[in-house]
């Protein structure tokens, strides 16, 4: 197997969870009676670029089908957070109603809805027709599609040359990873600019996020890394920010290499020192990480048979994808988690994939009463304790389980 960037043998595992399904093949009632397809979750390290990768063991067109079914829209955080990014980038770089954005992935129109409040033309790229019907259901030009180098070119035949393009955590989600930054050079305007977010795979080391890890990611990023990569394809990184979301990620800043219109800032010299500094490109600050999760794992169960014995009702708070990696990896099933509640009614009535606890809808928490419950998505854990906030009237408590288990 070869790095899918410089193409080195990888000799080197970073962590091997098992094998487990998709995460996001929720299952419908019937489904459960049916076989399901388990997949190795293993990671490795590139010695050479240290890119931290999957091997593509699922082609994307079966990830990314009908069953796909994240909406972006459900997180009031993501879309504060989404809403905030649209007014600072049209102040920073002088959008305005001769511009054109460009979002690769767009999902249901989250992010791209608020540039179209301001008039701004935009345009969404989204594989998924699901999601993809309802952007265009906000009014949303969309292309169901792949981004990659042939739909660049066939963009820029139709003279759409954007003056920013963004992708927000769809990098990681990219198979063919070169394809996907030369796809950018070629479609990005002389004078344009390139966003994208993506988790920092310092944060997943040091927080323990293994649950982050899942088969529709085929790689985690460290700022060193991404920079050989944009590099490699003709674009420079002049800016980035470190942010909260997804449990740390970081924004960069693109443009062609030869375009004078942004002076490099020093937050890239900033943050590839500090990464140096903890020798993110050595292979060494890669090894031991799967002893960690392995003592999250067995704390976790530890915690969730105690609290069994005791006679407590314990069920989990969202169905995202992060949830079944760990719920995968630690063989935990109904028997220790009763349901699992989640907003989206396209997940509603069905099971998740593995461990096939039911998902059901909030009120069911109201008759159920629980005393604990497992925050699943804790990136957002303050957004979901305040929304559950009735259940203190019986006294219930949360707890997560990364960056380890403790109750909240
Ligand atoms: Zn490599």
């Amino acid at each position: 197997m070869k790095c899918r960037f410089c193409e080195k043998e990888l000799h080197f595992k970073f962590i091997d969870l098992g094998s487990s399904p998709p995460s996001n093949s929720i299952l419908t009632h019937e489904e459960l009676n049916e076989p399901e397809v388990f997949f190795p979750l293993k990671l490795y390290v590139c010695d050479n670029c240290f890119l931290v990768q999957i091997d593509e063991y699922k082609k994307s067109n079966e990830i990314f089908n009908e069953k796909y079914a994240y909406f972006s829209s459900f997180s009031k955080s993501w879309l504060t957070h989404s809403k905030n990014y649209v007014s600072m980038v049209i102040n920073k770089f002088n959008l305005d109603n001769n511009s054109l954005v460009i979002e690769i992935a767009c999902n249901d129109g989250y992010l791209l809805q608020y540039f179209k409040e301001q008039d701004i033309p935009c345009l969404g790229i989204e594989p998924s027709s699901n999601t993809a019907q309802n952007a265009k259901q906000k009014g949303i030009e969309v292309i169901e599609d792949y981004f990659g180098t042939q739909l660049a070119n066939n963009l820029i035949k139709r003279k759409k040359k954007p003056d920013l393009i963004i992708g927000n955590n769809v990098l990681a989600h990219v198979p063919n990873i070169n394809d996907f930054v030369k796809g950018l050079k070629v479609l990005l305007n002389q004078n344009g600019i390139i966003t994208m977010e993506f988790p920092h795979i310092m944060k997943l080391i040091q927080s323990n996020q293994f649950d982050t890890i899942y088969h529709e990611h085929f790689s985690y990023f460290s700022f060193y890394t991404v920079n050989l990569i944009f590099n490699h394809h003709g674009l420079e990184i002049f800016d980035v920010d470190e942010i909260n979301t997804h449990g740390g990620s970081i924004r960069i800043y693109a443009h062609h290499k030869d375009s004078r219109k942004n002076t490099v800032s020093k937050n890239v010299n900033n943050l590839l020192k500090s990464e140096k500094s903890i020798k993110i490109n050595n292979l060494e600050y890669y090894m031991g990480f799967q002893d960690r999760i392995n003592k999250v794992k067995n704390d976790l169960l530890q915690f969730l048979i105690n609290k069994k014995n005791e006679g407590n009702k314990i069920i989990a708070y969202g169905a995202a994808a992060k949830g079944n990696t760990l719920l995968n990896y630690c063989g935990i099933k109904e028997d220790l988690i009763t349901f699992v509640v989640d907003l989206s009614p396209f997940k509603q009535g069905k099971y998740l994939p593995g461990s096939h606890i039911p998902i059901v809808k909030e009120n069911k928490i109201k008759t159920y009463k629980p005393d604990y419950i497992l925050i699943l998505p804790w990136n957002i854990k303050d957004e979901i304790i305040d929304q559950l906030d009735y259940v203190k009237n019986w006294n219930a408590k949360f707890f997560i389980a990364i960056p380890e288990v403790k109750q909240i």
